[in-house]
């Protein structure tokens, strides 16, 4: 099997690979980098060449793994895209978003490109849509040749997949992002129990220790006495979250929270809109297929209201009471709704600012995460210093599965090669020191961007 990452550098950026299995030519994904702009965060596409895509295997609904597919479908239209039928239920609104979304940088940040696909080419993906079914494999044929594809569950957000190809005598297993536990509103990863040969894995935490103590139950727990410690002192708190999964899990957190009275019942909650929106999508998701246990009357439990928002001083008269923020982005990407909103609440110490998810360290959140009380923090997009008073802080709720049990279930299948994608270069460090010592017959590939690779 020939494999090149697409992805321009070694993080979690425009994550796609391509494979060449037998006659078939396969994206692994087609994602777009949250922390570049313009055609830089697509995928190195001209690396295909004239290379004539067959099959688009798409894991989740996450703009690195999904970003670009409108991009690549125009330029690639006999492919057949693959995907589970809760991410198709997603994928369009997410999309639709990701527009508004470039429209808005190109007119802010003067980005000509932008956007670099429309609402219209959205609509043509639908088309050359395979919907799959968790556990159910499909069979496809190109010229003399067949392959099978089948989709497992892969926890992490609703829809999400791994994806077991197999052709003739040999089997590849692409993990996606993923999360073995259980959330309050999806059922953790079921991966296969079989042997598989090639497994080609994401590694976002191979260098994140998790402490003995801190278990995701009981960060959850520390989670919900921040907010309301912060609360009872007359403060808000912000909670930066991924609009598609993270923000559902903590306003589910938290109705269950209040259900045990362990929060205040009156206070008001604000999400950012396209969280708001998948709500819809969730709920429809919920009755129709199983796993997945978010259901819309929580927007009535819970008054959530939807923020509307720009800079600092505004924002700080809207704010008439305490009040709790669930809002994207989960890294403080400037501009959005939660960088915002942190730029306006961030010089009193009676509020807080809660991370729960990865935050690249280049990004805004994971450059404030540098930062103590009492430093000066430049928010760049609003040319604005801030002197930081508020409390934050980080609580270890990852949707992505630690590092340990990752590499557990990847040596429960018996691979004889393993591919690391998806992480920086520690964490795939990590899983390369550990693969060889546990297991030293194991082939270990480190992908290097855009460079050929025979596994
Ligand atoms: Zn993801
Ligand atoms: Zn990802």
């Amino acid at each position: 099997m020939q494999l090149i990452d697409l992805n321009r550098t070694k993080d979690i950026g425009s994550s796609c690979l391509s494979a060449k299995i037998g006659s078939f030519n396969i994206l692994f994904d087609s994602g777009i980098s949250p922390k570049r702009s313009g055609y830089d965060a697509l995928p190195a596409f001209d690396k295909l060449g004239t290379t004539v895509i067959d099959l688009i295997l798409i894991s989740h609904c996450h703009l690195d793994h999904i970003g670009s597919l409108p991009y690549i479908m125009k330029r690639q239209q006999q492919a057949r895209v693959l995907i589970t039928q809760a991410s198709h239920i997603v994928l369009p609104r997410i999309l639709n978003n990701c527009v508004t979304v470039m429209q808005l940088q190109r007119d802010e940040q003067g980005i000509k490109e932008y956007p670099l696909y429309t609402l219209a080419d959205i609509e043509a993906l639908e088309q050359h849509i395979l919907p799959m079914q968790f556990g159910k494999s499909r069979v496809l044929r190109k010229d003399n040749d067949e392959i099978t594809i089948t989709f497992f569950e892969a926890g992490h957000v609703v829809g999400a997949s791994s994806i077991l190809v197999e052709h003739k005598h040999r089997s590849i297993f692409y993990t996606g992002d993923v999360l073995f536990r259980d959330l309050k509103i999806l059922r953790g990863a079921k991966w296969p129990t079989r042997k598989v040969d090639t497994i080609i894995t994401e590694t976002t935490r191979g260098s994140t220790i998790r402490a003995k103590e801190r278990s995701a139950d009981s960060e959850t727990e520390r989670l919900i006495g921040t907010i309301r410690d912060t609360i009872s002192r007359g403060g808000s708190v912000l909670i930066p979250a991924f609009a598609f999964g993270r923000m559902q899990e903590i306003l589910k957190i938290i109705s269950c929270a209040r259900q045990k009275n362990k929060l205040q019942q009156t206070t008001p909650i604000f999400c950012s809109g396209l969280g708001y929106g998948l709500i819809e999508d969730f709920d429809f998701i919920s009755k129709k297929l199983s796993g997945v246990n978010f259901r819309k009357r929580i927007t009535k439990e819970l008054k959530i209201k939807i923020f509307r928002g720009n800079n600092p001083t505004d924002i700080k008269k809207q704010i008439q009471e305490p009040s709790i923020f669930v809002l994207s982005s989960g890294m403080l990407v400037e501009n959005t709704s939660a960088y915002n909103v942190a730029s306006a609440i961030i010089d009193d110490h009676k509020n807080a600012i809660c991370f729960v998810g990865f935050c690249d360290e280049t990004t805004p959140g994971g450059e404030l995460q540098k930062y103590s009380q009492g430093d000066s923090f430049l928010f760049k997009a609003q040319n604005y210093v801030a002197k930081i008073a508020a409390k934050f802080d980080k609580f270890d709720i990852s949707g992505h599965a630690d590092r340990e049990e990752i590499l557990k279930n990847i040596l429960t299948m018996s691979p004889r090669a393993v591919v690391l994608v998806h992480g920086e270069e520690d964490s795939r460090n990590w899983f390369m020191d550990e693969l060889i010592e546990l297991s030293p017959s194991i082939q270990v590939f480190d992908m290097n961007p855009c460079e050929e690779c025979l596994v």
